[in-house]
């Protein structure tokens, strides 16, 4: 579990650019998953500087609510081009992020589009709040019902949804201003602040961490929660100049250095 945690981890970043050639369907029924012939990737319209009318791919089931999907993945990328233009990164996100969206309305439906992706290493289950990732350019994610209810932490947070999408996006911007190196992204908690941070989740009910418990969560081996993340993360870039600083320093190899240093200057 833990090798292709790492695997997936390591996966999860990565872009290989490869065109999807096989079928789509994840869930071994073809026909429950609808792509609309004029939202052909090569056609993909820009909205505005950023934001791009991406193909969107549903469940039979969530045909209905088509317009709220696309009005999601819209509000989300505007929200990371804002993000992005307040750090100086705006051109990063000139050119898309993702050439699609899947939304599947069954967890079931996501772990087997999880595994066409790695049809050697994902396991016989993936973990419960599993719920969205980015692969081959591809954002596919469980839809917003299924998600609250496996990821009770997002419960009573406003547009969670399209907050899940930023955050995805928010990693493929990541990896951008890395020039593409993800091994400049830093620590787990780190890139996965990031991205919570750039999509403005889990703000609420922030939980107060003591000096020790920070510690543990950076020298942690094992995945976290991602509203401690956002806590460890938040607490480190009051001591930086600015986000960008902080980015660049994640990337450097004395970074665990930089983090105890400021620690003790308080
Ligand atoms: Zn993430």
């Amino acid at each position: 579990m833990q090798k292709y945690l790492n695997v997936l981890l390591f996966l999860m970043l990565s872009n290989f650019g490869i065109p999807i050639v096989s079928t789509i369907a994840a869930d071994g029924t073809k026909a429950s998953l609808t792509l609309k012939r004029s939202a052909h990737p090569t056609s993909m319209k820009l909205i505005e500087p950023g934001v791009f009318d991406v193909p969107l791919v549903l469940s039979k089931s969530l045909e209905p609510r088509r317009s709220e999907f696309r009005q999601n993945v819209i509000d989300a990328q505007k929200k990371l081009r804002a993000f992005a233009k307040s750090n100086a990164w705006e051109q990063l996100t000139d050119k898309p992020l993702i050439k699609r969206v899947e939304v599947y309305d069954t967890k079931d439906g996501w772990d087997n589009r999880l595994r066409q992706f790695y049809p050697k290493e994902a396991p016989k289950v993936i973990p419960k709040t599993f719920s969205a990732a980015i692969e081959k350019d591809i954002f596919f994610a469980v839809s917003p019902d299924v998600y609250l209810k496996n990821y009770p932490d997002g419960k009573d947070e406003p547009r969670a949804f399209e907050k899940l999408i930023t955050h995805e996006l928010a990693h493929r911007l990541h990896v951008r201003i890395c020039k593409g190196d993800e091994s400049k992204m830093g620590p787990i908690w780190f890139w996965e602040g990031f991205a919570v941070y750039a999509a403005d989740q889990l703000n609420y009910n922030r939980p107060n961490l003591s000096e020790r418990e920070i510690w543990n969560i950076v020298d942690a081996k094992e995945r976290g929660s991602y509203r401690k993340y956002n806590v460890v993360f938040r607490h480190f870039l009051k001591k930086t100049d600015s986000l960008s600083d902080y980015v660049s320093r994640a990337g450097k190899p004395d970074f665990m250095q930089w983090l105890k240093k400021e620690s003790k200057e308080g």
